[in-house]
């Protein structure tokens, strides 16, 4: 029994012609600056986002946390929201190893933060407190799309109040399709962005944290400090390089299959929250195991949870959609 797997769009597999661009990848050493595949991805998505430089490093969460460093010293701050990855599923990586003091604050329903809680909360000058830094927006965020006027609204007001804006765009390019819009056109209102190469995306490790040259500069020198210089890594920047040229508008399938697995789930009457990209939230409750094992039995797999989150991807196909359907009008048959 092939299986389904709706916990994240993490668990693709390397396509045929990404195994191939692999392969075939021209390889140097990258920690001297040598392996021309590397270059060439830090390169072409530093172009296509806007930014001055690029830096590849082996996952998002030390993308987010060389960007982190590369903006705030020991004793700064950066305000964040309670659900966000860097905050929430990185560790604690900003304060353990940056000594970077968080300042979460509670998400909006649309996965905005209020910017008038967020200046709300930015510090005096004083020495009792810690200076603030950075505001770190996540794009998307649990599948939802920031408004391009949001951005803007971000972007004016971290430049009015002397603070740098960071993007953590793991999903970055879901936004961009779901708009309709090049990438870039989101993240030009960003000071730096990282951009997770292994979601949706397809490749199976990379992310690549883009900036200034002065910020990159600082973040190559930090992630020799966390252990992040890599070698003949141009194998892995290929499947990078490949995702970006022939796996970027498929995205939109995925958007469509969670759409139609959103719609058919209510139509059972299950309760979904609104579904924007490649996400579908079911509010399941204290059903979430015995739904995640009756699933299991059918060859689909889920984490359960009480609001359970169920991820399409590149190996979710269309015609899977109306299998894990039936599978849940079952469970609630059952
Ligand atoms: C997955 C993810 C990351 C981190 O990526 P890893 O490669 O798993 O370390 C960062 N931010 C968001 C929003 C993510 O979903």
């Amino acid at each position: 029994m092939s299986v389904i797997d709706l916990r994240s769009d993490t668990v693709t597999l390397p396509t045929t012609g990404m195994r191939e661009a692999m392969a075939r990848a021209e390889l140097g050493d990258d920690v001297y600056g040598e392996d021309p595949t590397v270059n060439r991805l830090e390169a072409t998505l530093a172009e296509r986002l806007g930014f001055e430089a690029g830096l590849f490093v082996p996952t998002g969460t030390m993308s987010n946390l060389l960007g982190l460093m590369a903006h705030c010293g020991r004793g700064d701050e950066y305000i964040v929201g309670q659900q966000a990855h860097t905050y929430k599923y990185e560790g604690g990586g900003a304060a353990v190893l940056g000594s970077i003091q968080p300042q979460p604050i509670d998400g909006e329903a649309d996965g905005s933060l209020d910017l008038a809680k967020v200046e709300a909360a930015i510090k005096q000058d004083d020495f009792h407190f810690a200076r603030t830094r950075l505001l770190a927006l996540e794009n998307t965020m649990q599948g939802k799309v920031l408004p391009q006027s949001y951005l803007a609204a971000a972007r004016e007001m971290t430049r009015r109040r002397g603070l740098g804006l960071h993007l953590d765009g793991a999903r970055l390019y879901n936004a961009a399709v779901k708009l309709g819009v090049d990438a870039g056109e989101i993240t030009r209102y960003f000071d730096s962005v990282s951009v997770c190469l292994s979601k949706g995306l397809g490749a199976p490790v990379g992310s690549v944290l883009c900036g200034s040259t002065e910020l990159i500069g600082k973040a190559r020198r930090l992630r020799k400090m966390v252990g992040g210089g890599m070698r003949q890594a141009g194998g892995l920047a290929a499947a990078g390089l490949y995702a970006l040229d022939h796996q970027v508008e498929r995205l939109a399938e995925d958007h469509v299959n969670a759409e139609t697995l959103g719609r058919e789930l209510a139509g059972l009457g299950y309760g979904i929250e609104p579904v924007q990209t490649n996400m579908v939230y079911v509010d399941i409750g204290a059903q979430a195991s015995a739904l995640g094992a009756f699933l299991g039995e059918r060859g689909i797999r889920v984490s359960p949870a009480p609001r359970l989150r169920l991820v399409t991807h590149l190996d979710v196909k269309g015609t899977d959609i109306p299998h894990i359907v039936e599978a849940f009008a079952a469970f609630r048959r059952n």
